[in-house]
């Protein structure tokens, strides 16, 4: 490097000597550079390998690490508004649970249901800089009785399946999702609709369609670990049945897990079948978690806890997740905890595509750190950092269609960045405080990079 910018190129901020991991799966560069302009990253190399363009801004990262903006792979964002958390005037509570994501990180968001359309569309897709960008499903579609959701669709047959599917699309959905009731016939015509004009559909599975039927069927995502009913015995499976039915089994029963041999080889052939149709899973073991660790302090006050309105942490308090599981169920508890954790670790082994998604705002998972703990949890499967880090990076926006524009630090992406002190692939905790977020090359957040707000 002979230490003369190079005139030719425009100029650009210049993000250079911290660790660069991209996201792409490649070891990370050391003292890398990242040059921005325009809102998309214009160069990514090693320093003294290329000489910056001319009048050129340089921040100085030694020491730091640099990674693409986080997505979180499953929010209900359009719900914020809807659930009021007790408080008179929901607006500024939307907005600042909004800006708790940025602050974290989170600059995309795939938003896995709201109940308006067109509110969804129109205040959140037309977005903020403060606030993660969007991506959304707008209303679920369901089968009938339909799952108990405001704006929620229920189709009855397969004119009306296709007929909504379009609509959706029509309205600005980026993708469709399906719920609990969604039977196998309706839902291949959402998956035939969905397709033809590029869309993916996601399903919530559960009390119609096993994720086995449903990935057969042709769904593209699998949303939390609503997985097991398919690898039961048929006396497992009379067992739950002659339990009595609890308020969210029709939503999130994890009593399969009870009996999963997770290693055993009934497993490994419905991960052959994830795999060979390319399917997402987004576990959101922070939903698991939520649901059936809840009594424990730790998960009912996670960080940020004492950020939210009272207001809201009241209405997680009285609702809670859980209050109709009997000593039995809370016996078991654990184990259906641990089951969900070896398989999402025996998934990832196996080549399953995992995603990083909270479910938030369900009770105690907050927006933006909620992200952290999902990750934190993923590690503990036995995820590498640095796939847990793909995993809210690269994976999220191929999940969503949009790895041209994001989910890497490379040449001709947005400019969507995460800058944090220390090396998160030595401990992820690094990565809940950012010295600074960039969207599109403006920085939006953190107080490292305030003064290039312009850029
Ligand atoms: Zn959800």
């Amino acid at each position: 490097m002979d230490g003369n910018p190079n005139p030719a190129r425009t100029p650009a901020l210049i993000l250079s000597g911290g660790t660069v991991i991209d996201g792409t799966g490649r070891k990370p560069i050391e003292e890398g550079v990242v040059e921005v302009a325009g809102g998309r990253i214009t160069n990514v190399y090693r320093q003294g390998d290329t000489t910056p363009p001319a009048g050129s801004e340089t921040v100085d990262l030694t020491g730091k690490t640099l990674l693409p903006g986080l997505i979180d792979s499953h929010v209900h964002l359009g719900l914020l508004p809807y659930n009021r958390f007790g408080v008179d005037d929901p607006i500024p509570l939307f907005h600042r649970f909004m800006k708790a994501f940025v602050e974290y990180g989170v600059t995309t968001a795939r938003c896995t249901g709201s109940p308006d359309l067109d509110w969804s569309f129109r205040i959140l897709k037309d977005g903020n800089p403060e606030w993660p960008r969007f991506y959304g499903s707008g209303p679920n579609l369901d089968g009938p009785p339909g799952g108990p959701h405001p704006g929620l669709r229920v189709v009855r047959n397969a004119a009306e399946a296709r007929a909504q599917t379009l609509d959706l699309i029509e309205n600005g959905a980026d993708f469709v999702k399906v719920y609990v009731w969604m039977t196998g016939d309706l839902l291949r015509m959402v998956v035939s609709e969905a397709h033809s004009h590029g869309r993916r559909v996601a399903a919530h599975v559960g009390n119609s369609l096993t994720a086995e039927e449903a990935v057969l069927h042709g769904v593209d995502a699998l949303e939390h670990i609503r997985i097991g009913e398919e690898l039961l015995t048929d006396e497992q499976r009379a067992e739950i049945s002659g339990l009595p039915v609890r308020a969210h089994d029709h939503l999130l029963s994890f009593r399969p897990w009870r009996y999963i041999d997770v290693e055993s080889d009934r497993v490994g052939a419905l991960l052959d079948l994830f795999v060979e149709r390319g399917v997402y899973l987004t576990p959101t073991l922070t939903l698991s978690r939520s649901a059936l660790r809840n009594r424990e302090e730790a998960v009912r006050k996670p960080e940020g806890i004492g950020q939210m309105p009272d207001a809201v942490v009241d209405t997680w308090e009285r609702k809670g997740w859980i209050n109709d599981y009997s000593t039995e169920d809370w016996e078991a508890a654990p184990t259906e905890w641990l089951r969900q954790i070896e398989f999402v670790g025996r998934a990832h082994r196996h080549g399953v595509k995992i995603a990083a998604g909270t479910d938030m705002p369900n009770p105690f998972i907050l927006p933006g750190s909620g992200l952290h703990d999902e990750l934190e949890l993923l590690h503990s499967t036995g995820m590498p950092r640095q796939t847990v880090i793909e995993a809210a990076t690269r994976v999220g926006a191929e999940l969503l269609g949009v790895e041209r524009d994001l989910g890497t630090v490379e040449k001709g992406k947005l400019a969507d960045l995460l800058v944090v002190d220390g090396n998160p692939l030595e401990d992820l905790g690094y990565l809940r405080r950012p010295w600074a977020i960039l969207k599109e090359g403006t920085a939006v957040s953190g107080a490292g990079l305030a003064r290039f707000a312009t850029i």
